[in-house]
């Protein structure tokens, strides 16, 4: 098992030259940061099919109701195959990674609003998926995905990278099938991240623990993480990061000074308009746990979802 998480990448976000033109979109987010906390799996799916470089460019386009992909001059050069084939053989070995970022609006490696060609005069709709993004997406639809566009936006990334690690957490429970303590635990130290996400969902998979045994472990554990991440593709506002601190705060009420339940809540409301960061108020609430232990609080990775060293 890897001591930092794994993601696969479009190569070409990593500065390979594989892109139609010969060209690269290195990406620095993704390069100077990232992958210094991350191992990096690589894929270029159109060199994977055998396409070269440079090449012809290629689209997705609507052809008797169904999206192909083509080549964007001549729509009898059909690609829908060979890719299927190419990520439907290539993507199982994915399955125990713990993110991909994919590359915006390609047909091949686009996750979100990639253009379809609706029309001979080239009228499109923006709301395809990339085939080899498709595929991998169905297979492992709990597996964090993004790109890197949408990487630009704080909270997407913020986000994404805290999928990350609480998908590689599951996957270093060793013995998976049988850990039940693990298990247990691992939702027990995500309480306030699901909290902060959606109350409903984190009672319901409070209920999906307890109803767990040493017999369906197994069965169930699959169920549980699916939806686990389904839960955490929310983003979590800054009225439901207040709550979930408040409460935080209420396990130190009877043992902090009126001083600092006074500047704890004044900085409460400093993060809700914006004048500190989470990280700050998360970093006083770690001061005041760390003198007045809660077991409880004290192991929630909702106070560092992911190393502090990722600074963004
Ligand atoms: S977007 Fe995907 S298919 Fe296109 S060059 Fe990059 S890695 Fe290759």
């Amino acid at each position: 098992m890897n001591t930092v998480p794994e993601i696969g990448i479009s190569s070409c976000l990593m500065g390979n030259s594989v892109r139609f033109d010969g060209g690269h979109k290195k990406n620095r987010l993704i390069t100077d940061i990232l992958v210094n906390h991350m191992d990096v799996q690589t894929v270029c799916p159109e060199v994977g099919i055998g396409l070269g470089v440079p090449r012809q460019t290629i689209r997705l386009q609507d052809i008797d109701g169904e999206t192909r992909l083509v080549a964007s001059k001549d729509s009898q050069q059909d690609y829908t195959d060979s890719m299927s084939e190419y990520a439907n053989s290539v993507t199982q070995k994915y399955s125990q990674l713990d993110g991909f970022i994919f590359k915006k609006g390609s047909p091949t490696c686009g996750a979100f609003r990639v253009p379809v060609v609706v029309h001979k005069d080239g009228h499109r709709r923006h709301d395809g998926i990339g085939l080899f993004a498709k595929i991998f997406m169905e297979k492992f639809p709990w597996i964090p995905v993004e790109e890197e566009g949408r990487l630009n936006d704080s909270d997407l990334q913020q986000n994404f990278i805290e999928r990350v690690y609480a998908l590689h957490r599951w996957h270093a429970i060793p013995n998976p099938d049988e850990n039940l303590t693990a298990f247990i635990e691992f939702h027990a130290t995500h309480k306030l991240m699901l909290m902060a996400r959606n109350h409903a969902e984190y009672r319901y998979l409070g209920r999906w623990v307890a109803e767990t045994n040493y017999q369906n472990l197994k069965e169930r554990r699959q169920g549980y993480i699916e939806h686990f991440m389904l839960v955490m593709r929310n983003n979590v506002t800054k009225g439901r990061h207040v709550n979930v601190l408040m409460h935080i705060m209420g396990y130190l009420k009877n043992k902090l000074s009126k001083a600092d339940k006074v500047e704890l809540l004044n900085s409460f409301e400093s993060y809700r308009n914006s004048y500190l960061p989470l990280s700050a108020i998360l970093l006083l609430l770690k001061h005041h746990l760390r003198k007045y232990p809660v077991p409880y609080i004290n192991k929630q990775n909702y106070l560092e979802p992911f190393p502090q060293e990722i600074t963004i």
